[in-house]
């Protein structure tokens, strides 16, 4: 039986939409050198040496999706793809029960300070954003009410999605 609309089934709806959010994980690069590279339609770009972060969500099989991150023998299908070849993945910082979108969730990356827009369209095809990489020149710490976050998840994740 359908239930009135009503501002407290709204607010029900978007409670059980955050519950059924998928995993969301940022990947920590490091690349020594500045290089360009192409990125398949988004042809050849530049990248600053330093750290970058990209943003992403599994909604099937995060182990699988970070395995494939990590792997060097994968056909370029994402436009990380391209970038996980070349740079060094220093951390994968993963939200378990986010509470907001992939985009807003890397609205938060960009929120740190130091970080840097880089070229439009990165890991962004299927949606508004700017991109969905940050560009760093020293290591980024997410630090949330002044403690840093997110790293016991990174360990129990990389257990079972080693190199
Ligand atoms: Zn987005």
């Amino acid at each position: 039986m359908k239930k009135p609309r009503g501002s407290k089934n709204l607010r029900d709806t978007r409670m059980s939409q955050s519950r059924s959010l998928p995993p969301i994980y940022h990947l920590v690069l490091r690349l020594p050198e500045t290089r360009g590279l192409h990125v398949g339609c988004l042809g050849l770009q530049r990248f600053p040496h330093g750290y970058y972060v990209y943003t992403g969500s599994a909604r099937r099989g995060l182990a699988s999706r970070l395995r494939r991150h990590l792997s060097m023998e994968k056909t370029n299908h994402w436009h990380i793809d391209w970038l996980t070849k070349v740079a060094r993945m220093e951390e994968i910082w993963v939200d378990f029960r986010p509470r907001r979108s992939e985009c807003k969730s890397h609205g938060l990356i960009l929120s740190v300070p130091g970080a840097n827009r880089p070229f439009r369209g990165f890991g962004s095809s299927d949606c508004r954003c700017h991109s969905h990489l940050a560009h760093f020149d020293k290591m980024p710490i997410f630090h949330r009410k002044g403690k840093p976050t997110w790293r016991k998840a990174l360990v129990r994740v990389l257990g079972s999605a080693k190199r």
